[in-house]
């Protein structure tokens, strides 16, 4: 069977389903198809948390009702001892991700988006070295050709498509292990009652998260959602197994009555890719790599991407372009906003992935970043502890006998603007991709190399 569209988005996680949800309605001929049934949208293991802004910020409507699993009002962020604490206030959802999900779908098709589910992506159709739709296994194990003008990786970290399209493509770009998380989560119902339960709990400590943080998410007073990540491609233990050992053997953690669900799955932690899009492709969310370096959320951030793809797509129909250059909004409007805070994050991800639990427990006892500037730099991306700030002398007398935890989070701080500015300079069309490519490239390896990172 073959079937035509004006767009094919496979995949229908937040990233995919945010963009069939803002394409409809708009007159586009548009299509998604997922390998999951209903039961499974949104079904990625996940910790369910996701800051209001970005349903504002793309229009897509608020969770409701059953959608929300609680409502939060900000963060508690733990040193490794827990003596020490930061309060980071922001109001966000622990959501039902399954409820969250069916809505924006079925939303989507009301407006005319056909939706074809237990539908799994084989392969891109490539002809005349030009992308021309996706060979997918229909629910009976049929083969159904998909052609589509402009189609929509949303497979996730399966990458599906993008690693299938021809190498010298610059969207294969390929994750290394190392800028991403081995993550695993279980949700309980507690013995006890959570104590403010609107606060979710980051605790970082390398002993037990290794180039991770490991996290408690009430979801009301009696259940909870509780993981970790560690870093990719270390050696470190998987993070299931640290979970028995050493999170089972806590009080807050091993009371529990029983486990409603229990899994693991990857998430990147690193800056965009280079380009989220070429000839008729786009690709959005885990797959382009649009997350959170920091703390690994990526829903809102695939949420954003969709909202710029969908842009960048009414554009192109618009113009009749959708080669590379008739699609490039996606990039700039992702790149030079959201784009350049999670460059600028990336930065700071790698720095606290070689910080010891010494140094971490010294700034958080010492307050070295002020609460407000731990949210703004959670939010924009811009550390406030950053040269300028540095050179205060309260920062300076704060870090006396650690002058070399003083140097480098001065390093870090230049190097977290650069990138930032770097990517708000991202290119104008796919002409300057290249150059633009070299010089990050040659700003990250920089860093690394003055920090003494060689992963
Ligand atoms: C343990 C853990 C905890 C996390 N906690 C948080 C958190 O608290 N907050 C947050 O914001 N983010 C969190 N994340 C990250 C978040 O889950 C992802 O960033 C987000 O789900 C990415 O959305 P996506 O649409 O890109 O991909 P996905 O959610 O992975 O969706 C991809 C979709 O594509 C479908 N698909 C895949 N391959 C094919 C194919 N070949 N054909 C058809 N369909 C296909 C899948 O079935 C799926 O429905 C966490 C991740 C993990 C692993």
């Amino acid at each position: 069977m073959e079937l035509k569209y004006d767009v094919l988005i496979v995949g229908l996680g937040p990233a995919g389903s945010s963009l069939a949800y803002l394409l409809s309605g708009t007159g586009l001929n548009v299509a998604g198809i997922d390998m999951v049934d209903w039961d499974k949208v949104w079904g990625k293991p996940c910790g369910d948390a996701i800051g209001e802004h970005h349903f504002e910020e793309t229009g897509i409507p608020k969770p409701t009702g059953k959608e929300v699993k609680q409502r939060v009002n900000g963060i508690l962020v733990y040193s490794p001892s827990e003596k020490y604490y930061y309060r980071v206030r922001g109001p966000g959802y622990i959501i039902n991700r399954n409820e969250v999900g069916k809505r924006i779908i079925r939303d989507a098709m009301n407006k005319g988006v056909e939706v074809h589910l237990k539908t799994r992506a084989r392969k891109p159709i490539i002809e005349n070295g030009k992308l021309v739709g996706v060979e997918a296994v229909g629910p009976n194990g049929d083969k159904i050709v998909y052609k589509a003008k402009v189609v929509v990786d949303a497979t996730g970290n399966t990458m599906s498509l993008r690693l299938k399209l021809p190498k010298e493509w610059p969207v294969n770009e390929p994750l290394k292990p190392v800028d991403a998380n081995i993550a695993y989560r279980e949700i309980r119902e507690m013995e006890y009652e959570i104590e403010e339960p609107d606060y979710i709990r980051i605790y970082v400590n390398q002993d037990i998260a290794p180039g991770g943080y490991w996290w408690f998410f009430p979801e009301g007073r009696t259940s909870a959602n509780i993981g970790l990540g560690v870093q990719g491609g270390r050696g470190y233990p998987n993070p299931m197994i640290i979970f028995k050992e050493k999170l089972d053997k806590r009080d807050d953690v091993r009371r529990y009555k029983k486990v409603y669900d229990a899994s693991g799955s990857i998430v990147p932690t690193r800056r965009p890719a280079n380009t989220l899009v070429w000839n008729n492709f786009i690709g959005i969310g885990d797959n382009a790599f649009t997350v959170n370096p920091v703390h690994g959320g990526g829903m809102g951030y695939a949420m954003y991407a969709a909202f710029n793809a969908s842009k960048a797509i009414k554009e192109a129909f618009e113009r009749g372009d959708f080669s590379a250059k008739g699609l490039w909004y996606a990039n700039i409007g992702y790149m030079r906003t959201l784009g350049a805070k999670q460059a600028s994050l990336d930065i700071f991800r790698m720095f606290l992935q070689i910080m010891s639990n010494d140094d971490i427990e010294f700034g958080l006892k010492n307050r070295i970043m002020r609460e407000e500037d731990m949210y703004e730099t959670s939010v924009t991306g811009d550390l406030k502890a950053d040269l300028g700030i540095l050179d205060k002398l309260s920062v300076v007398l704060k870090t006396l006998g650690r002058p070399s935890l003083l140097m480098r989070l001065r390093t870090v701080g230049k190097y977290m603007s650069q990138a930032k500015s770097l990517y708000k300079k991202y290119p104008e069309s796919p002409d300057g991709l290249d150059k633009w490519v070299a010089e990050v490239e040659s700003l990250y390896s920089t860093y690394k190399k003055e920090l003494g990172i060689t992963w």
